[in-house]
């Protein structure tokens, strides 16, 4: 497919790599429905994109409500006059141990009940529900071709003090061959990037030496930027022989 063809969902758009996602598809000609709970990011992104020539619609989404995912896939249906792709972008960090001894002190600490159910509730449970209700608008609308891309990570092979993260990962990555297997018959593709170290908002936050090792343990000499990954998802939506599989690109790093 072209990407001008795609009338496409992108999740987690109002920042890093989906507000980079939804500007290369908006330039290249695509209708984009962009769904994130920043919703200055939203606008930010719509006023930026204005006079490019496909067309950013957005809107408030909290993808770990399944409410906001059913009237969010109704609205982008409408808003850009059809449906056909999704980028399953959205995603939190909730970094620990799972169990951790203070060095000075002796205390045990453990990743809190919490930790764990918002990265599973938005990496998860919210990708998994985004991919069941646009397939499922897809196929209720005989819609034709289609491709969805869920954005993994290459913590999917295991991080240390990403118990939660890794699970979420993982769990994405095999579902895409599972997916890929269960919507062949209507036409959709299935495909995953799992990004390695990205300069985005996501990294920025992250504690500065534990930045800088991960950094200098990159083959390829840098972080990554959003265009690394781009590169991939456009891939993955142009080329109709992909499907199933999981795309790392992580200049080389192992975790
Ligand atoms: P980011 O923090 O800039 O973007 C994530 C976006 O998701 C934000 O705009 C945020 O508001 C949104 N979001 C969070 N919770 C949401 C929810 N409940 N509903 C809707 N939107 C929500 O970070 P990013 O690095 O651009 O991350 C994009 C994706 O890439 C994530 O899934 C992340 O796990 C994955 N990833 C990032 C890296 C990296 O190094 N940056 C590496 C591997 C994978």
């Amino acid at each position: 497919m072209q990407l001008s063809d795609f009338k496409i969902i992108v999740t987690g758009a109002a920042s890093g790599m989906g507000a980079h996602f939804a500007t290369r598809l908006a330039e290249a000609g695509a209708q984009v429905a962009a769904g994130d709970v920043n919703e200055t990011g939203l606008a930010e992104l719509v006023e930026a994109g204005q006079k490019l020539p496909g067309a950013i619609h957005a809107r408030a989404l909290d993808v770990s409500d399944d409410g906001q995912i059913a009237s969010f896939v109704d609205w982008a249906h409408g808003a850009m006059g059809g449906l056909n792709g999704l980028i399953n972008n959205a995603g939190v960090l909730r970094d620990g141990l799972l169990v951790k001894k203070d060095r000075k002190t002796g205390e045990i600490k453990t990743m809190s009940r919490e930790a764990w159910e918002r990265v599973i509730s938005v990496n998860l449970t919210g990708a998994t529900f985004m991919v069941r209700d646009v397939v499922a608008k897809m196929v209720a609308t005989d819609a034709g071709p289609g491709a969805i891309v869920n954005i993994s990570s290459i913590a999917r092979h295991g991080n240390r003090g990403q118990s939660n993260y890794v699970s979420a990962k993982a769990a994405l990555a095999a579902n895409t061959l599972t997916w890929a297997r269960e919507f062949a018959p209507f036409g959709i593709r299935v495909g995953a990037v799992a990004p390695g170290m990205i300069e985005t908002p996501m990294t920025q936050g992250m504690n500065q030496k534990a930045r800088d090792a991960l950094v200098s343990a990159i083959p390829v000499g840098r972080i990554g930027e959003a265009e690394d990954i781009w590169l991939a998802v456009k891939f993955i939506l142009e080329c109709g022989y992909f499907n199933a599989r999981t795309i790392d690109v992580d200049g080389g790093l192992s975790m």
